[in-house]
């Protein structure tokens, strides 16, 4: 039996017709390397049905949460949801949001987007650090214009 069946069905995995819509928008092809069919929201959902051990999935690693493969999913497989209970499970480490405390990505992501922007983006690093919903409210918040 699949140890991951109620997680599979509770954010509806059996669903996945391998359509490849959520590769597309996935920015895991933007931050990680090397670049693999497993390392997407497709391959991750293919990895946990068929069973693969947690620790060998590199999208556990690697997602960002951003919600895009769960948003545009037209069988309506939530792969972000997916994808935070599994890290669970395999109990990694998270980097939490800077304003709720929501887990945000693992630790190791974090670091990769640090070493792999350099300084630049730790100036900017405010965003990354915030989970979507507060990402949103802030861009809002700064570029709103105030009323005269
Ligand atoms: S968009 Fe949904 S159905 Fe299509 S490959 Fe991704 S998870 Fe599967
Ligand atoms: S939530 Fe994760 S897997 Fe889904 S599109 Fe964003 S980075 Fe990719």
């Amino acid at each position: 039996m699949n140890p991951y069946q109620d997680l599979l069905m509770q954010y509806g995995a059996y669903g996945c017709v391998e359509c490849g819509k959520c590769v597309a928008l996935c920015p895991m092809a933007e931050t990680a390397s090397p670049l693999s069919p497993e390392l997407s929201p497709k391959g991750l959902v293919r990895q946990a049905l068929n069973a693969v051990e947690a620790a060998s999935m590199p999208a556990l690693k690697h997602c960002l949460q951003c919600g895009s493969c769960s948003q545009t999913c037209p069988a309506k497989v939530d792969v972000a949801g997916l994808i935070k209970a599994l890290r669970n499970e395999a109990g990694l480490e998270e980097a939490v949001c800077m304003l709720c405390g929501q887990a945000l990505m693992p630790l190791s992501t974090l670091n990769y987007l640090n070493n792999a922007v350099g300084a630049a983006y730790e100036q900017k690093l405010v965003y990354p650090l915030l989970c979507p919903d507060c990402k949103r409210r802030a861009y809002v918040r700064n570029n709103s214009k105030s009323p005269r």
